[in-house]
């Protein structure tokens, strides 16, 4: 056993993690926290920094340099979330949405063609990318979706139906749709009556796609626009479709896998942060003559949030180890690690906001948004709920996944 093995920090396994980790914390420091409170208030995604971050090759994480990405691998995707939830979730969000979401599917799913021709344009940040599944009455039951796709005789296929919640759906305050859009629809019936689900790439200008409304007065993820999009009759030629129609589970499936960890991973920062601020704030505050971190009652809030903090950085960490982003199975962990370290993170910044009393509870104090943010862990990706119910199904044919 090489005697290096115990020096490995888990959350930065090589150099190559380490130096990507502090290129994106000073980013953070000197671009995204400044503006941060602002897009939250305005509720306004910051395109001019998202496009700033494909100049510097975050873009495309996963993509190939060949491509123009950055050929990386998940730990790497996990650190970048970490870094930028720290301070803004919301900015996160779309950046998940863009990277993970849209070219990270297309990396693994696409074809040489697709490939060549449209991960330049995303890696670089000249296009902006969302993924389209949910529809305004299905989210978790996704094979229950209504979009439908019919092939045409010259061989293009017609689109029609609504998408819900999509973030990306729309980029600017002029409700431009997103440039391009990876979207499930259903092309036929399997003899359940559930979805078989085909990918269509779905290009800005492509009759019959338009945006419908941008969701406002969110709860968090307010730096992130939110948005229905709308497809009448939409045409789209062939070479737009991903595989083979009806194939699309597996790669659904596969990129909700890196998802999940990949929001765990904005759990992290979420999480790293509130607890910074909490701790420094039972230093500076005092009542009845004493720091308040002397309080019992505050150090409980303080290190049941460090122990909680340091088990998720580490089911964090090795679950992106662990992830082989051109395979679905990875689910146990992906689900698991999710589900534990997004409530987590909701109630450390729960336990911030309690510790900072009256001032935890302003914009100014930061923690307040990083708990409306967090909230949103909770539901997005993967219900909690559906979680605790692909676990249990998942642990009652694998049982063996529990004495590894
Ligand atoms: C800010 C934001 C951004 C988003 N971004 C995107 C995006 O970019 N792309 C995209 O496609 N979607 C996106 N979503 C949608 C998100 O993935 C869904 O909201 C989520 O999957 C839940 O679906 P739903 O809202 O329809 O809730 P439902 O599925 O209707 O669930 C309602 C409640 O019922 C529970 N429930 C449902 N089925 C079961 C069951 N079998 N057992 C137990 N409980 C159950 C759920 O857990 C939940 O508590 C976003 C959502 C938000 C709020």
């Amino acid at each position: 056993m090489p005697e290096s093995w115990r020096d490995m920090d888990i959350a930065n396994p090589t150099e190559e993690h380490s130096m990507l980790r502090e290129m994106v914390r000073d980013f953070v420091r000197e671009k995204v926290e400044p503006q941060a409170l602002e897009s939250d208030r305005n509720e306004r995604f910051n395109l001019g920094l998202f496009r700033e971050m494909g100049s510097m090759g975050l873009l495309g994480l996963t993509a190939p340099p060949e491509y123009g990405g950055a050929g990386m691998d998940a730990t790497s995707v996990a650190i970048v979330n970490e870094e930028l939830s720290y301070s803004d979730p919301g900015l996160c969000l779309a950046f998940l949405a863009h990277d993970q979401l849209f070219v990270n599917n297309l990396v693994h799913s696409g074809s040489d063609s697709q490939k060549e021709r449209i991960l330049p344009k995303v890696c670089s940040g000249e296009w902006v990318g969302c993924l389209g599944m949910s529809e305004p009455n299905q989210g978790t039951d996704v094979l229950g979706m209504e979009t439908s796709a019919k092939q045409s005789d010259d061989g293009s296929w017609i689109i029609n139906g609504r998408k819900m919640w999509i973030t990306n759906g729309i980029i600017d305050d002029e409700g431009t749709p997103a440039d391009i859009v990876w979207l499930y629809a259903r092309t036929g019936t399997d003899e359940r009556g559930r979805a078989e689900i085909t990918t269509f790439l779905i290009e800005s200008g492509m009759e019959g796609y338009s945006a419908g409304q941008k969701i406002e007065d969110k709860l968090g993820m307010r730096a992130s626009t939110t948005a229905e999009l709308v497809f009448e009759n939409c045409v789209v030629p062939s070479e737009n479709i991903v595989g083979m129609p009806g194939e699309s589970k597996i790669h659904l499936m596969r990129n909700l896998e890196h998802e999940r960890v990949a929001l765990a991973a904005m759990s992290v920062g979420i999480s790293r942060r509130c607890l910074a601020d909490m701790n420094s704030y039972a230093s500076e505050r005092e009542a009845f003559g004493k720091q308040i971190r002397n309080f019992g009652q505050i150090q409980r809030h303080i290190g049941e949030s460090w122990a909680d903090y340091r088990a998720m950085r580490a089911y964090v960490y090795d679950t992106a180890r662990q992830i082989d982003l051109s395979k679905a199975g990875q689910r146990l962990d992906s689900d698991g690690v999710k589900l534990f370290a997004t409530t987590v993170a909701k109630n450390i910044a729960d336990k911030a906001i309690q510790v900072m009393g009256g001032y935890g509870y302003v914009g100014e104090y930061v923690v307040e948004r990083l708990w409306r943010d967090a909230k949103l862990l909770e539901i997005g990706g993967g219900t909690i709920e559906s979680h605790q119910k692909n676990i249990t199904k998942d642990l009652s044919t694998n049982s063996s996944a529990i004495e590894q």
